[in-house]
């Protein structure tokens, strides 16, 4: 059973956050809002001018950031970004009794792993606590937070972060990456399938806006077809946030963990399958909802 979390600990007063991209942005407005001092690190200057307006203070490297904080967090690409500022500095610069959070979206296995080595040479704890609820989640503080860890170390985070969003502890370290990546498995799966179901109903005359009304109300409902397609792909903004190379990373994490735990993962297989050739035809920078676009421009009856 999922453990609900408790406020019975206080927060951490001086957060390191390191990657203020389209999440850790939006995710560093509510800790300062809340009254903590946040120290910041990103590659992107841009990122870094964004955050010193909003009240962040800059650190000159991850390691500076690190050194003066309760908590550091993490919210980067992926594991080898994740491992790399882990294990060049940030690690070794903090605080005996700091707790280190990757909130990125990670591979399980290697989080284990980093979290055993981190252990092991410098006495720091890990702690993964990836998210589910995009962008506009993280602006309204309504993330889902997938929190793995020990029963100390989360406790002693939560109030930290409910400023985000609504932790739920799902087990040891690893166990919130390993769950996040199934989820976006799932997510990326049912967005293509809502998709190719509205382009049909679309080419025999039905009005999209009635499929999703319908749809939402009957058993074919999921988050593409409440939100994916009613707010990015329908308007064609396609801007949710969430890049489709990010997506496609989440959805090779799940298919790899599948495959490592020996259980099957067809449709999932089939999944990454299409959203990699997607990823080929699109600009490196698209948004995860322009599979619905390139799915209207392929061949009818082609298998890609
Ligand atoms: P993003 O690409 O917008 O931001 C990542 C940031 O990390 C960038 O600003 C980049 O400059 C910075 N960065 C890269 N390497 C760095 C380094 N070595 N040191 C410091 N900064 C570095 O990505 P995002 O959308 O904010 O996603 C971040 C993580 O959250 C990913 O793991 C993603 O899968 C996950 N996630 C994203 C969403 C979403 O809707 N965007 C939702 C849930 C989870």
């Amino acid at each position: 059973m999922p453990e609900e979390l408790t406020q019975e600990h206080p927060g951490l007063s001086v957060v390191a956050f390191i990657g203020l991209g389209n999440m850790g942005t939006p995710m560093t407005r509510r800790l300062l809002d809340a009254g903590h001092r946040v120290v910041g690190f990103d590659l992107s200057e841009t990122a870094m001018a964004r955050f010193t307006t909003s009240g962040g203070t800059s650190a000159a490297t991850p390691e500076v950031a690190a050194a003066q904080a309760d908590v550091v967090i993490l919210m980067l690409p992926n594991s080898d970004i994740v491992e790399s500022v882990v294990t060049t500095g940030v690690a070794a610069a903090m605080r005996p009794d700091a707790l280190l959070v990757d909130m990125s979206s990670s591979e399980p296995m290697r989080t284990r792993t980093l979290a055993e080595k981190v252990r092991l040479d410098h006495d720091i704890e890990l702690v993964d606590a990836p998210v589910s609820g995009g962008v506009q989640g993280a602006l309204n503080g309504k993330l889902v937070i997938m929190v793995g860890g020990s029963d100390t170390a989360v406790r002693r985070l939560t109030s930290t972060l409910e400023l985000m969003g609504k932790p739920t502890h799902v087990g040891t370290v690893g166990s919130g990456h390993a769950l996040k990546a199934l989820n976006n498995l799932l997510s990326a799966t049912h967005l293509m399938i809502t998709s190719e179901a509205i382009l049909a109903g679309i080419r025999f005359g039905l009005d999209p806006e009635v499929m999703l009304s319908v749809i939402n109300g009957s058993s074919g409902r999921s988050g593409s077809s409440e939100n994916k397609w009613p707010n990015f792909i329908l308007p064609e903004t396609y801007d949710s946030g969430f890049a489709l190379r990010l997506m496609l990373k989440d959805m090779r994490i799940a298919t790899d963990l599948a495959e490592q735990l020996k259980v099957p993962s067809m449709l999932g297989n089939e999944a990454v399958g299409l959203w990699s050739t997607a990823a080929q035809d699109l600009p490196a920078d698209s948004d995860h909802t322009e599979i619905a676009r390139w799915l209207s421009q392929q061949e009818p009856h082609k298998n890609v």
